[in-house]
């Protein structure tokens, strides 16, 4: 059997030829670096570059702060790696948390553009600035703050850059202290009332000097709004407003100036009218007087002599005249004869001093004069026993 050894020789080299291109192409990848340094070896850049998202989330977890790492920084070279096994992106993360200082996130606190702290870790910063606020409401408890802040401008952001060396806690939280001004505002509102005025109205109705309320007096109310802010404990500005809720009403009180002259006690009969005796009572051209004329001017007030119910008002065709009578309602009744005018009805209660009419010459009369008579128990009285004249 004869064999060529050419075929031998050709199916040796094709061998060595296949071989060699599988092991060729089993070894061929891409050399994965991370800002220069090597971090692994994949089948192809898109198992790093797909993955960015999972592979910030690995390696944050490895080194624990929030990485910020992107696809520019790492690179990729192809190469032949015979016998070395091709790596996942959970390779690569794990290798590049272990290896390199990856860029993370760096978190600066600034207070009116100066940077006054530097932290890989947000929460660090916002616990340090909440400490400052809650330290200065427990050393006011007896504030109470609609706002609490600060009076600078205190800014945090956020960039991507290698870890900080972070500082302790209370160095953080004093180097914000240095640099910050609490600021608090306060709201007060108190309600306060307005006071009511007294005006006093003069009438003739009433006996001089008597006083009786017309209007009741009613306070108003207000509320007072004031807005305090302070730095550090010390006032800034104090802000005040005022509403009125209610106006006040004001009281009025009715003065009674009728009859200055004329002396009443306020409880026995007053003056009907102020003039002179001119006739007393008795007999008199053969009949009897029931009553006393009192001379006064035409148009003169008169007023009731005592409280009491109208019992008449009208023309009297006997002789008197316009003529008022007043039932007392003790028994005691009073009669005003020869009026101008009548300002009252029968039926009509009036108080004592309270405008019944004006003095006139109506009916059986010489001259303008008021008759007035007081009957007791239904017998006439002589009225200068209740009356002075
Ligand atoms: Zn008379």
């Amino acid at each position: 059997m004869k064999i060529s050894k050419s075929l031998i020789c050709t199916i040796g080299i094709m061998i060595l030829i296949f071989g060699g291109a599988v092991i060729a192409k089993e070894s061929a990848g891409y050399e994965v670096t991370y800002e220069g340094t090597p971090v692994g070896f994949v089948e192809q850049p898109s198992e790093v570059l797909d993955n960015m998202d999972p592979i910030t989330i690995a390696l944050s977890e490895e080194i624990r702060m929030q990485a910020a790492v992107t696809a520019e920084q790492f690179g990729f070279e192809k190469k032949y790696k015979v016998f070395r096994t091709k790596d996942g992106w959970q390779d690569v993360a794990a290798e590049t948390g272990g290896k390199c200082r990856v860029d993370v996130n760096v978190y600066e606190c600034r207070v009116d553009d100066k940077t006054v702290v530097r932290t890989n870790d947000i929460d660090r910063a916002e616990e340090a600035v909440q400490k400052i606020t809650e330290d200065y409401e427990a050393a006011n408890p007896e504030a109470h703050y609609e706002r609490i802040g600060f009076a600078e401008n205190l800014v945090f952001s956020v960039s991507r850059g290698k870890p900080v060396e972070e500082v302790p806690a209370e160095e953080m939280e004093q180097a914000l202290r240095e640099n910050l001004t609490v600021e608090t505002v306060e709201r007060q509102i108190e309600q306060t009332a307005i006071p009511y005025e007294v005006l006093y109205e003069e009438t003739e109705t009433r006996p001089l000097g008597e006083q009786s309320v017309k209007v009741n007096g009613v306070e108003g109310a207000r509320v007072t709004e004031t807005v305090i802010v302070r730095h550090d404990g010390e006032e800034v500005s104090r802000n005040k407003s005022e509403t009125v809720l209610s106006a006040p009403v004001n009281e009025v009180i009715l003065v009674g100036t009728y009859a200055e002259s004329i002396p009443w006690d306020g409880e026995e009969f007053m003056n009907p009218v102020s003039g002179t005796l001119t006739s007393k009572m008795g007999w008199r051209w053969g009949r009897i007087h029931k009553g006393i004329d009192i001379g006064a001017p035409m148009g003169e007030p008169v007023y009731a002599s005592k409280g009491g119910v109208v019992i008449a008002a009208g023309y009297n065709e006997g002789g008197y005249g316009n003529m008022v009578e007043i039932d007392h309602l003790d028994g005691s009744m009073t009669l005003y004869a020869h009026l101008s005018a009548i300002s009252v009805e029968e039926g009509q209660e009036v108080l004592a001093g309270e405008l019944v009419g004006l003095v006139g010459s109506t009916g059986r009369s010489t001259g303008p004069h008021l008759h007035f008579e007081v009957i007791i128990d239904g017998a006439i009285a002589d009225p200068l026993d209740y009356v002075r004249y």
